[in-house]
């Protein structure tokens, strides 16, 4: 029988917001993480450039073993049948009746990391047009599984530089939105019973990412919902995502393999995880980095 250690998960990735999130004006994320579990020093994928990270999440595998880029995932819809199922996929295949939902501003995520037959419910908008959309999706389908991308922090990022007065205003304009979603899952009367996850999928550094220096690599990573501990969490990487959402889901998540899964469960999260060990994957994060400079939904490396 399974034993969901949640009713509903949500997860927000703020493109290309990295650890900017303790320098920009959040009230509200400061709010709704006080009592959860934070850092500001998770790690990325690399390199770190979208396609790749959101691979990582969705799929618990790191970007040199998935192969995914941004191209790739623009042009071919994500293989049915590939031995790195998605998150999706894994949810779907032990939970069939789940609410799945991607509302994801940058849509070849949607296309190309998660399967077509997966029962997806999607949308596609710029994230202030999208949030509204979600919020009633939220109070309608009161979903299993909400995966929402927001990418207008990491344009700006593109557009005016990094860590600038543009950028951390634009995370602060995000942190708004991030309200909303969790005002629609207060009142769709879920919030006690979900694990509501907000990180960004990687840094910049000037006017570009795709390297592995501090801003690049070092991104935000907050969880809250009942039992999180409160307080940092240890070593964690972004592609870790995927453990998380197994575990709540009571599903079996595949060996720990450098050749494919590499996801764990962090530290600092959950009382009862604390026993696992934690393994030092630092010696993936190995693969070349590339530099994207351009706004990402054209940035076709
Ligand atoms: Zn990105």
């Amino acid at each position: 029988m399974s034993e969901r250690k949640y009713s509903h998960v949500i997860v927000i990735v703020v493109d290309g917001a990295g650890a900017f999130f303790k320098d920009a004006d959040t009230p509200n994320f400061d709010k709704l993480f006080k009592d959860g579990a934070v850092t500001y020093r998770a790690i990325s994928s690399r390199p770190t450039i979208s396609a790749e990270c959101y691979g990582s999440m969705l799929l618990g595998v790191d970007p040199a073993i998935h192969g995914l880029t941004n191209s790739k995932v623009d042009e071919k819809p994500y293989p049915l049948d590939s031995k790195f199922p998605s998150l999706f996929r894994r949810i779907r295949n032990a939970y069939p009746d789940a609410e799945l939902g991607s509302y994801c501003q940058w849509d070849p995520i949607t296309r190309g990391i998660v399967e077509s037959d997966a029962g997806v419910s999607n949308e596609s908008a710029h994230d202030t047009a999208m949030t509204p959309i979600i919020c009633d999706y939220i109070k309608e389908k009161k979903p299993d599984f909400l995966f929402v991308q927001m990418d207008s922090v990491d344009g700006v990022g593109h557009s005016k530089g990094y860590g600038t007065e543009a950028h951390l205003h634009r995370i602060h304009e995000v942190d708004a939105l991030i309200n909303d979603i969790h005002d629609a899952a207060v009142d769709a009367g879920i919030i006690d019973d979900t694990l509501f996850v907000v990180l960004a999928d990687h840094g910049g550094e000037g006017y570009s990412h795709g390297g592995w220096s501090d801003t690049e690599r070092f991104v935000t990573f907050a969880v809250k919902g009942k039992g999180v501990e409160k307080g940092e969490i240890e070593e964690i990487n972004i592609r870790d995502l995927a453990a998380m959402v197994l575990y709540v889901f009571d599903i079996e998540a595949p060996e720990f393999d450098e050749e494919g899964w590499t996801a764990q469960i962090p530290h600092g999260i959950w009382k009862e995880t604390d026993a696992l060990e934690y393994r030092d994957i630092s010696h993936l994060t190995g693969a070349p980095a590339r530099i994207s400079k351009v706004a990402h939904t054209s940035e076709l490396v």
